[in-house]
């Protein structure tokens, strides 16, 4: 199955994004959304209620549906507080794709960004090498283009110093070649 990214990124934000607004919006008397759900009473130290509130119902739907509720509360029991809201968000994120992707869950979207990393590196190893051979080119462009501008330099010296000498020495020659002939 097709993960899209947009909406993966919007499964993994959206329970921590709710479960921030969540902890604190819920009421001391509203059943949490575990409670009501399995029709039970609420109590003042239930393990639900920090997790759970009554205003994300399907949250707790998902997560019963796929770990079942038992489960979790055992999960959630034997865990320190601190860590509990970080393992609802992973129960949360594995029960959404679990139901999404019933046959690979969270390994689907695993091997998909693990697809899309590798073409990225084989992308980006393109990309550079691409970028070294133009540089390469460059190079070899601006060392031929010293290489004229040199030997230019070089020419207009010999013209510059050998110019005026060379001239006597024609005039030398001239004078040489004219007396032979006379
Ligand atoms: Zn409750």
């Amino acid at each position: 199955m097709r993960v899209d990214l947009s909406d993966m990124e919007s499964a993994v934000l959206k329970p921590i994004s709710s479960m921030a607004a969540g902890g604190q919006a819920v009421l001391a008397n509203t059943p949490c959304a575990g409670c009501k759900f399995l029709r039970r009473k609420c109590q003042q130290d239930c393990i639900f209620k920090p997790y759970f509130p009554p205003d994300q119902p399907q949250k707790f739907v998902n997560v019963h549906r796929v770990f079942g509720a038992s489960n979790v509360s055992k999960i959630l029991n034997e865990l320190s507080p601190f860590e509990r809201e970080a393992a609802v968000n992973s129960l949360f994120f594995e029960a959404e794709m679990r139901l999404r992707d019933p046959v690979k869950g969270c390994v689907g979207v695993i091997s998909f960004l693990q697809r899309k990393l590798r073409q990225l590196q084989i992308d980006l190893f393109t990309a550079q090498s691409e970028l070294v051979k133009y540089q390469s080119q460059l190079q070899q462009k601006q060392q031929q283009h010293q290489k004229m501008m040199m030997m230019r330099g070089y020419a207009a010296e010999m013209v510059g110093s050998f110019g005026r000498p060379s001239l006597a020495v024609g005039d030398d020659h001239q004078h040489n070649t004219l007396g032979a002939i006379s």
